[in-house]
C-alpha cells in the first residue's frame, strides 16, 4: 500500500493563562458560529430548502462584518470554518439516516473543541504553536509521534473536568494491513454483559465500573441537594460529578480499545447489529447514556481499525429477530421475554440467549455479504463509506 493510515495522537497540555483565555474565547466563537449556521439551515429546512456549506461560509463572512458579531474576527478564522464543515458532516449523516438532526451546542454541556488545519498552526522541532497564540503549547508527550510525522489537523479540547487536550492527526507508516484471517464473528449487545460473541465468549464491563457508577450516583445526589444560591459549593459538586464521569469513560474507552483491536486482529469479518442512534430508546438514566456512548465508540473503533488492517465490518438491521430464532434448526419462537436467559428449542438444542443471538447475527451478516440484498447491510470496507472517514480516529493505548 502506498497511502498511509491517518491516526490521531492525543496528549494533555497545560496552557498559560493567556493561551487558556484565547482558547476559551475560540471555543465560544466556534459554538456561536455552529449555532448560527444550524439556525439558518433549520430555518431553510422548514421551508423545504437546503443550505449548503458554501452558503454558510458566505454567511460567516457577512456575520463578521456586523457590529454585533465583530468579535468573531478576534479569533483564528480556521476553527470557525471547520465548525461549518462539522455541521455539514452532521447534516450529511442526518440525510444519510446515520444520525439524528443536529443539535445546538450548549455552553455548559457540549464538548469544547476547536480544530486547526495546517494554515493555522506551526509544528517545528516537536513544538506546536497555534494561530493567535505567541508561545508553543506545553504538551505532555506521553508517547512519541511516528518518525518524521507532521500533523495535518490539530484539535484542541477541554473536558468537563477542566483538563486540556490536543489531538494531532498524522500519517502513521507503522500501521500496515494484516494478513487475511479465516475467522468471522458475530457480536450481540447484551443486558447482563457488555457484549456476547458468537464463539460463546461473554465480554463484561470494565473492572471497577460498578463501584464507579455508585460513586457517580452519590456525587449526583449531592449535586442535586446543593441549593441554587450556593454557587461555590454547587460548582465544586459539579466538578466532582464531571471527574467521576470522566474516569468511567476513560476506563471504558481503554477497555473498548483492547477489545476492538483483538476482534479486528483475530477476524476477517465482524458482524454487528445496526443500533443507530435514531433507534435508541430515549431514557434519562445516566447508566443508559454511558452504555449508548460505549456502543457508538465500540462501533467507530471497530470500523476505523477494520480500515487500517484490511478487515470488514457488516452492520445488519436491528429488526432482525436474532433472539427468537434457533441458530441450529432455524425455527422461530413466538416470544422470548427478556428474563429468559436460557431456552430449549424443539430440535433439542439448549441455547444461551445471547450466544444464540450472536450466532444468528453472524449468519445473517455472512449471507448478506455473499448475496447482497435481504437485510440491507451497511458495509464499511477499506476505502469505503464516507461516514467512517469523517470521524477522527481516536488514540489507541
Ligand atoms: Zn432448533
Amino acid at each position: 500500500m502506498t497511502t498511509h493510515v491517518k491516526r490521531a495522537f492525543k496528549y494533555r497540555f497545560y496552557p498559560t493563562d493567556a493561551q487558556a483565555a484565547e482558547l476559551s474565547r475560540t471555543f465560544g466563537c466556534v459554538r456561536k458560529v455552529y449555532n448560527l449556521a444550524l439556525a439558518a439551515r433549520t430555518e431553510a429546512w422548514t421551508r423545504q430548502e437546503r443550505v449548503n456549506y458554501n452558503q454558510t461560509s458566505a454567511m460567516l463572512t457577512a456575520w463578521k462584518k456586523t457590529e454585533e458579531l465583530a468579535y468573531l474576527n478576534e479569533v483564528s478564522a480556521v476553527p470557525l470554518q471547520q465548525a461549518l464543515r462539522h455541521l455539514q458532516t452532521a447534516f450529511a449523516n442526518f440525510f444519510g439516516k446515520r444520525a439524528k438532526y443536529p443539535r445546538f451546542k450548549s455552553r455548559k454541556k457540549s464538548r469544547k473543541s476547536a480544530e486547526y488545519t495546517t494554515s493555522a498552526f506551526r509544528f517545528r522541532d516537536g513544538r506546536l504553536t497555534l494561530a493567535k497564540t505567541a508561545e508553543p503549547l506545553d504538551i505532555v508527550w506521553s508517547r512519541p509521534l511516528p518518525e518524521g510525522a507532521s500533523p495535518s489537523t490539530v484539535t484542541v479540547s477541554q473536558d468537563a473536568a477542566g483538563r486540556w487536550y490536543v489531538s494531532l492527526l498524522c500519517e502513521d507508516p507503522s500501521v500496515q494491513p494484516l494478513a487475511p484471517a479465516d475467522a468471522a464473528v458475530g457480536v450481540d449487545v447484551g443486558l447482563g454483559h457488555l457484549l456476547t460473541l458468537s464463539t460463546g465468549e461473554k465480554v463484561s464491563n470494565p473492572r471497577h465500573e460498578r463501584r464507579d457508577r455508585a460513586r457517580l450516583a452519590k456525587a449526583q445526589r449531592r449535586l442535586a441537594r446543593k441549593a441554587r444560591g450556593d454557587g461555590a459549593n454547587r460548582a465544586k459538586a459539579r466538578r466532582t460529578v464531571a471527574r467521576v464521569y470522566a474516569r468511567i469513560t476513560d476506563r471504558r474507552r481503554d477497555h473498548l480499545h483492547k477489545l476492538t483491536t483483538r476482534l479486528v486482529r483475530e477476524n476477517q469479518t465482524i458482524v454487528i447489529e445496526d443500533l443507530a442512534v435514531r433507534n435508541m430508546v430515549k431514557n434519562g438514566s445516566l447508566a443508559r447514556a454511558i452504555s449508548d456512548a460505549a456502543w457508538s465508540d465500540f462501533r467507530s473503533m471497530l470500523e476505523y481499525k477494520a480500515q487500517w488492517y484490511g478487515r470488514e465490518v457488516i452492520a445488519i438491521d436491528r429488526w432482525f429477530p436474532s433472539s427468537k430464532l434457533c441458530s441450529v434448526c432455524g425455527t422461530l419462537q413466538d416470544k422470548m421475554p427478556l428474563h429468559v436467559r436460557e431456552w430449549t428449542c424443539d430440535c433439542g438444542t439448549i441455547h444461551d440467549r445471547d450466544v444464540n443471538a450472536a450466532k444468528n447475527i453472524l449468519a445473517v451478516g455472512l449471507t448478506a455479504s455473499v448475496c447482497g440484498a435481504g437485510v440491507r447491510p451497511q458495509r464499511s470496507t477499506p476505502g469505503g463509506q464516507s461516514a467512517v472517514k469523517q470521524k477522527t480516529p481516536r488514540r489507541e493505548p
